[in-house]
């Protein structure tokens, strides 16, 4: 470090040139073992479907396609694992467009409730019968900016892991609150819950609390990473809170002006 600073005779203070160039390695070196993990976890992702078809596809090939039994039950498996491949790789395109800056958000006015039902009733005509869902909305209309598709995502992340978390007959509670400066969504299930040291490494990229369960519920582990991406490039934040066995809340805000002049109508 000294030598660094020889080289910079510009430099006024030492102690303030060794600071500068120690949190520089550090910075530099996170980023560099967050890159390294990324791309472990990519390539571990991908070879455990991939093998999982190979052995299936093999075993198809060594005589089990003749058995009337087997073959469809193992041509499915290699279905839902390409299908697996498939969910992951868009969701790494998607994280990746994100991260590439190159990506505006196309904003416009809503009413943020009408919006919300909207996204909730496509899952109610397709989710299971025995999950309810229960809608606590204020009475008015709440006008938003946001990005439509983008906040729509945000929400089937979060609502598709609801209701593969909770158990048969459970309830998913939408509620939104509003305060001075922003709207809160609240989306609560009666599921397995999150261990208190989790809560937020959920949003970290490829973390999940039981690797084996996610996967046989066909998560790929970025679904939260991407939502919480989106929500903030909304200017808003997400977080969850959780009793464990007893279900969890997934929060975030979106920024709104309580005192706004309603000029839609
Ligand atoms: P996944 O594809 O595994 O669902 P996510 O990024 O959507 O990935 O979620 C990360 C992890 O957070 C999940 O694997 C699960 O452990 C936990 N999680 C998310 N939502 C819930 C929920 N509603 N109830 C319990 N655990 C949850």
């Amino acid at each position: 470090f000294q030598g660094q600073l020889f080289h910079h005779p510009k430099e006024t203070g030492k102690v303030n040139g060794l600071i500068v160039v120690l949190h520089d390695i550090t910075e530099q070196e996170k980023i560099e073992m967050e890159r390294r993990e990324f791309v472990y976890n990519v390539s571990h992702e991908l070879r455990t479907p991939l093998t999982t078809m190979k052995s299936y596809l093999e075993a198809l090939s060594e005589g089990a396609l003749q058995d009337e039994n087997l073959a469809p039950k193992f041509l499915k498996v290699a279905q839902n694992e390409t299908e697996r491949m498939i969910r992951l790789v868009n969701d790494l395109l998607q994280l990746s467009k994100i991260d590439s800056k190159d990506y505006r958000l196309d904003k416009e006015w809503v009413d943020y409730i009408r919006f919300l039902n909207r996204v909730i009733d496509r899952f109610e005509m397709t989710k299971d019968e025995s999950i309810v869902f229960v809608r606590r909305f204020p009475k008015q209309p709440v006008y938003a900016e946001v990005d439509a598709d983008k906040m729509t995502q945000v929400l089937d992340n979060i609502i598709s892991n609801a209701i593969k978390y909770s158990p048969d007959g459970g309830q998913v509670t939408f509620k939104v609150v509003l305060f001075q400066n922003y709207i809160e969504t609240r989306i609560s299930d009666q599921g397995v819950g999150i261990p208190k040291e989790s809560l937020e490494k959920i949003f970290e990229r490829f973390y999940r609390v039981d690797k084996a369960r996610s996967r046989q519920l066909g998560g790929t582990g970025l679904g939260l990473a991407i939502a919480k991406e989106l929500v903030e490039a909304h200017g808003g934040k997400i977080w969850a809170t959780s009793a464990e066995g007893k279900g969890t809340t997934i929060h975030f805000t979106l920024p709104y002006d309580r005192d706004q002049k309603d000029d839609f109508s």
